[in-house]
């Protein structure tokens, strides 16, 4: 009967300790921290593709307006210009007047016109590298989706497996007499792995030799037999 127990208790360990690691896997699983950096990667990237669909949307708004200036301004100083030519003049005052409008809207024109380059300049640059940005976000939303799903199945792996072994766990202590059960949790407390098997004369929890009468004891399973040396069960 003890020799059942015991067996089952030694079973309950290393369902305990695979039970544990699987938590400690749940809890700090690599994909799981690698899926959250891909997260927000992709964030950024996609923030930055919006910021540059903002700043292409503003250049074209700023350049329709400069456009609609240097219109504004040539027009005025085409019709200075031809009010200079065409005869209707007749002071030497008027003229001089036209002809600081006819200037002061060239500069304007001349001034807007470098203006809407430097826009375009940049709208080139900016035109340019977006099919590549757009591709480099999708790319990584790809990658972040498949990782995503990948984790997630190997996170529903392990729950899987824990749901399984916890079950597994609740039906061998039904096989362990709660005294014993007791026991070995009080142990577990202080120490990993409560139960230790002995082989070759040593306890394999401390590593230590067993006296000869203790490992005769061991093998006869009549009685709970502790290691004189950790204090852990013998079986
Ligand atoms: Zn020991």
């Amino acid at each position: 009967m003890i020799k059942d127990e015991l067996s089952n208790l030694f079973k309950l360990q290393e369902i305990e300790d695979r039970c544990e690691l699987l938590k400690q896997t749940l809890k700090s699983h690599p994909d799981l921290k690698r899926l959250c950096k891909l997260k927000k990667d992709v964030s950024e990237t996609q923030e930055q593709l919006q910021d540059k669909n903002k700043r292409i949307h503003f250049l074209e708004n700023e350049l329709r307006q400069a456009e609609q200036i240097i219109d504004k301004y040539y027009t005025t100083a085409k019709q200075a210009e031809e009010r200079i030519y065409g005869g209707e003049v007749t002071t030497v005052k008027e003229l001089k007047i036209l002809e600081q409008k006819r200037n002061s809207a060239q500069l304007k024109v001349e001034e807007y016109e470098e203006k809407a380059l430097e826009i375009m300049e940049e709208l080139d640059y900016l035109q340019a590298n977006l099919p590549k940005n757009e591709e480099m976000a999708n790319k990584k939303k790809k990658e972040y989706n498949e990782k995503r799903l990948k984790t997630r199945r190997e996170i529903d792996r392990i729950k899987n497996e824990l749901t399984m072994i916890i079950k597994q766990k609740q039906q061998l202590e039904t096989g362990i007499s709660s005294e014993l059960l007791d026991k070995y949790h009080r142990i577990r407390r202080f120490k990993r792995d409560p139960v230790a098997l002995v082989s070759d004369g040593k306890c394999n929890g401390c590593m230590m030799d067993v006296s000869v009468m203790i490992a005769l004891e061991v093998e006869r399973h009549e009685s709970l037999i502790y290691c004189e040396n950790c204090g852990r069960i013998l079986v």
